[in-house]
């Protein structure tokens, strides 16, 4: 059996459908995550302890680990593991994205760097020292502005400014995050920087594809159908297949198609996220990653075909029988954490699963655990799945669904 190295992140929500879908596949699986586990003696060809952030040290022991059992592929999960997968695959000769590229989209000032020189349309950006004073720094910038970091993700540290005073709380509020000593230990370098970019008016989409030899097959385009206008950006709906119209999805495909190319990043998953304003598309960001949460899980291909086995069948460089998404349309819900505090009980699941057309209601978050809402937050309170014939039904049950839930916090 051709074997996979996994690298996870101990708190990665991917963790159970990529392993469904390797044991899908019949591979066999090693899984590297950077805590160690008591388990790893017992399971030694299983299991691994990595420290993603050090690209040399995971090669050299990855390397050694490949000597006893061979490795056909290796794949991360986020933006972290995704530079980690490529490195070590570049060490043991097996096919891989280049790990320049899937750095530089790991990194929103890189990022904005290449798509500007290359021409693609995205938001004008700056980049500071988090150490600059905010007072000076935000004379120097055009409102609305975005204020983030440049290596997290999932929304966390992104906020709206719509003036000078609003900058400099949006800077402090970003410069504590940074702080924390997990965030500034992974960023590095990266979490002595905040950038600012002008603030994209717009209907926003998300595209799930795949990259092979340079060409991007686009596998879905989600609606964002509630507005993200800020302060903060927290996600909610997802419903594919898209509304736009059909000149406009191209118009996405082509942006992203574009992205990819100003990276440099010619195979592997992608996920990104544009704005829409009448024909116009921008690109807010473009990652070497699929898409995040428990959110793939609205997606079937051909067959019965999850994205992960379709990701996988990729990393291993064989054919991907019908990556035509299902006919059907299918939303999720990422519930909104309606405040801080100690979950305490969760009503009414009974009543959300019997709506028609939700598939399931996932409470991902431990009732006695705190919930952390945005910008410091970077746990989902739970997920809503719905599939329908139509994008407006699938996006009708999440509402419906999500009203009947109950939060005690
Ligand atoms: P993350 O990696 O944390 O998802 P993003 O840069 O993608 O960071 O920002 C998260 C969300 O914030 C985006 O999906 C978008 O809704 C909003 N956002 C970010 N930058 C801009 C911008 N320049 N203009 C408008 N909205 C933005
Ligand atoms: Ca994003």
């Amino acid at each position: 059996m051709p074997r996979v190295l996994l690298l996870l992140p101990t708190t990665s929500y991917r963790t159970p459908d990529f392993l469904a879908a390797a044991s899908a596949l019949g591979l066999d699986v090693t899984v590297a995550s950077e805590e160690a586990s008591t388990m790893e003696r017992l399971n030694p060809s299983g299991l691994l302890t990595l420290d993603f952030g050090d690209l040399a040290a995971c090669g050299d022991r990855v390397v050694a680990f490949a000597a006893a059992t061979p490795l056909d592929a290796v794949l991360g999960v986020d933006e972290r593991t995704a530079v980690a997968a490529a490195a070590i695959a570049a060490r043991l000769g097996l096919p891989h994205p280049s790990v320049a590229a899937v750095a530089a989209a790991g990194n929103k000032a890189v990022m904005r760097e290449r798509l500007a020189q290359a021409g693609v349309a995205s938001p004008r950006h700056r980049l500071f020292s988090r150490m600059a004073d905010p007072r000076v720094a935000g004379r120097g910038v055009g409102y609305p502005c975005v204020l983030k970091p440049t290596f997290l993700a999932a929304s966390r540290g992104v906020i709206r400014a719509d003036d000078a005073s609003q900058f400099v709380a949006a800077w402090e509020r970003i410069a504590r995050i940074l702080a924390e000593p997990a965030v500034a230990k992974r960023g590095g370098a990266a979490a002595a920087e905040i950038l600012v970019e002008d603030f994209v008016a717009g209907e926003e989409v998300a595209l799930e594809g795949l990259l092979t030899g340079g060409e991007l097959r686009v596998l879905a385009l989600f609606d964002k159908p509630d507005p993200l206008d800020g302060p903060f950006f927290e996600e909610t709906i997802y419903v594919t297949p898209s509304r736009h119209a059909a000149a406009v999805q191209r118009g996405c495909a082509d942006a992203t198609a574009a992205a990819a190319r100003a990276l440099g990043l010619r195979e592997g998953p992608i996920h990104a996220e544009l704005r829409v304003d009448g024909p116009r598309v921008c690109v807010i960001e473009i990652a070497a990653r699929s898409i995040g949460g428990l959110c793939s899980r609205t997606l079937r291909f051909g067959m019965g075909m999850s994205l992960e086995e379709l990701i996988l069948r990729h990393a291993l460089g064989r054919e991907i029988p019908g990556a035509e998404r299902e006919a059907a349309a299918a939303g999720v819900m990422m519930i909104p954490i309606p405040g801080a505090g100690i979950l305490q009980e969760v009503g009414g699941l009974d009543a959300a699963r019997a709506v028609p057309g939700i598939e399931e209601v996932t409470i991902s978050a431990r009732v006695g655990s705190r919930l952390v809402p945005l910008p410091e937050g970077d746990r989902y309170l739970g997920f809503i799945f719905s599939r329908a014939a139509t994008p407006e039904r699938a996006e009708a049950a999440l509402r419906e669904a999500h009203a009947r839930l109950e939060f005690r916090i």
